[in-house]
């Protein structure tokens, strides 16, 4: 017997918050149409202007080199790869060149976990950049790259964010969110930041006033109910912990404006 999902699109149309069990029930309809006319509604009721925005940008990789080894990923090298590279530094302003010539106005900065490189080294890199390029917004270092500087570092996760930031990084991007569950990450991935951490570093660079995204790939070994768990809990950047019925991420605090963007990613099959 199909369930009616309209009273909870109503509810997400009408600015009610979903609760996981909810986006499950929804996820479970299939009812795609439905579930995009509602979406398309919130975002009218969001941004009624008539008209809608895109920037230009860049994904600029600047090293390969990786200490965590994901199923998924083609693109890392493990640190002694006869491929393994970190960029130039040359090569990389001339990348941003390009894409400012092309009228871009942000570069997608992100690496592997490169195993030696220090915290002054990435402040150095965004503090170069932004000499060159100062209006170029740096969209750089996902939350396992940022948890990686701590552990380089040996300084806590505050120190980290506020040296990056007052170094020229402009916003986080939500790589390596996969699936906010610690059993599908545990399963995917070997070496990389769990829920929790992945978590905090969005927390404390909200409390630092910063502005991020969340990734979500999905197409592996989730179920309905941890991708739902993602869609309804992630939405706000400010989930908590696995819920152990479901293995949901429950939600800790009220939600706050700071997750701009949320790109669901399917894996491909190769
Ligand atoms: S942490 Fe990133 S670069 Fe490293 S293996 Fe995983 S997805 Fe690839």
């Amino acid at each position: 017997m199909s369930f009616d999902i309209s009273p909870l699109l109503e509810k997400a149309v009408a600015g009610g918050r979903l609760t996981p069990d909810e986006g499950l029930r929804i996820l479970e309809s299939h009812d795609l149409i439905a579930i995009g006319q509602a979406a398309n509604a919130v975002a009218r009721r969001l941004h009624p202007e008539p008209y809608r925005t895109y920037n230009i940008d860049r994904n600029i990789n600047y090293t390969n080199a990786c200490t965590a080894v994901c199923d998924f990923c083609a693109f890392y090298r493990t640190p002694k790869h006869a491929e393994v590279y970190v960029l130039p530094r040359d090569v990389l302003l001339q990348k941003i060149a390009e894409t400012v010539e092309q009228g871009g106005e942000q570069i997608l900065m992100q690496g592997g976990l490169h195993p030696t490189l220090p915290l002054e080294w990435y402040e150095e890199l965004l503090r170069d950049i932004k000499s060159h390029y100062p209006n170029v917004n740096i969209h750089g270092f996902s939350p396992p790259e940022i948890h990686h500087f701590t552990k380089i570092s040996k300084r806590p996760l505050k120190e980290v964010l506020e040296r990056l930031k007052a170094a020229g990084l402009g916003s986080l991007p939500g790589g390596g969110g996969e699936i906010l569950v610690d059993r599908v990450r545990a399963a995917i991935t070997r070496g990389k930041v769990m829920t929790d951490d992945w978590l905090n570093v969005h927390r404390v660079w909200h409390q630092l006033g910063g502005r991020s995204s969340g990734t979500m790939m999905f197409g592996h070994v989730e179920t309905l109910a941890s991708g739902s768990s993602i869609s309804t809990g992630f939405g706000s950047c400010r989930t908590k912990r696995e819920d152990s019925r479901r293995s949901l991420v429950g939600r800790s605090s009220p939600r706050t404006p700071r997750c701009h963007t949320f790109p669901p990613r399917e894996r491909l099959s190769t």
